[in-house]
């Protein structure tokens, strides 16, 4: 199958990042939001991103242009119908992204593979409110996009080979390294990594150290880049919180419960870098 026109519904941290490499792999893009302040704030972070390696001479000021120039902006889903693959970047939220996957399979030839780059919820159900479960499949791509290696491709029950192969591919054609997750909440990456950085949470509600000392444990003793919590500002807390919930429903099990200071910020609005607060402070 020969892809040419990518589609990204949601222009957000992640969506931005996806829309630049498959932009940067040569492929037409159409980056997708709910308004003209979102697309263009996204063009905006990918024109920014872009520009740091002109800055560093790992691109020219012609590549970027070009880059730029294969993105269209949309605000319509139903400019959808001319992509050959999708990978939907919305918001972490399990009735929207049904939503969303009703509408492309409404919209897009039945021969365009819809993938979600979901960071937990199960491809099966996502797939359950289409007409071609054969073709819907995970692409998980990792925050920031541009720099970090790893595509999480997931297959769902119903999952073709076919569909699988292509986005093997299409994930080394965007210069990652694909490493394959069976059907599980959380799939490997975030059953792992959310529940410690839900931790972290915990141990900063019990008191049992401050945010500085809990990510400095984490960094020096663990050598972890990034200490938690200030990971879980990276990734947006809404986006933790969610990911908790969809482990605690999907398994049943108490050890998934999201920490209830967790649940505080997502409630008080502070999700982290995106809105300036999280655990820390990014307003200046
Ligand atoms: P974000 O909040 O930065 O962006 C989400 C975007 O989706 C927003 O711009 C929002 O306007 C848009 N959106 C909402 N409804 C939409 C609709 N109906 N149509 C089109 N756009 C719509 O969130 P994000 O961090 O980019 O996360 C997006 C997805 O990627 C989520 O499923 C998340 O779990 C997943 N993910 C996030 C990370 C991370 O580190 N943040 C990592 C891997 C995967």
């Amino acid at each position: 199958m020969d892809i040419k026109i990518f589609g990204v519904i949601g222009s957000g941290q992640m969506g931005n990042g996806i829309a630049q490499v498959a932009a940067s792999s040569g492929l037409q893009v159409i980056m997708n939001d709910i308004s003209e302040e979102f697309v263009n704030s996204g063009l905006g972070a990918v024109s920014k991103s872009l520009k740091r390696s002109v800055d560093k001479g790992r691109i020219s000021e012609k590549d970027k242009d070009a880059v730029m120039g294969r993105i269209k902006p949309s605000t319509d889903i139903k400019d959808m119908e001319e992509a050959d693959f999708v990978v939907e970047a919305a918001t972490e939220n399990e009735s929207l992204k049904f939503k969303i996957f009703q509408d492309l399979d409404k919209i897009c030839s039945s021969q365009t593979i819809l993938s979600t780059n979901t960071s937990s919820i199960p491809i099966g159900r996502i797939a359950g409110h289409t007409g071609r479960p054969d073709k819907i499949i995970g692409m998980h791509f990792m925050n920031p996009v541009p720099i970090m290696k790893l595509v999480e491709v997931i297959k769902g029950l119903s999952t073709s080979d076919e569909t699988f192969q292509i986005t093997w591919e299409l994930s080394k054609k965007f210069g990652k390294t694909p490493a394959m997750s069976e059907d599980f909440p959380g799939f490997i990456a975030n059953r792992i990594l959310m529940p410690m950085i839900n931790e972290a949470v915990f141990s900063l509600y019990h008191g049992v150290g401050s945010k500085e000392d809990i990510d400095t444990v984490m960094k020096l003793g663990m050598n972890h880049p990034m200490g938690p919590l200030a990971l879980a500002d990276l990734i947006g807390l809404d986006t933790c919180l969610a990911i908790m919930e969809t482990l605690h429903n999907g398994f049943k099990d108490p050890k998934y419960r999201p920490c209830p200071l967790l649940r505080k910020y997502v409630e008080a609005g502070w999700l982290g870098r995106k809105t300036g607060k999280g655990f820390y402070d990014y307003t200046s």
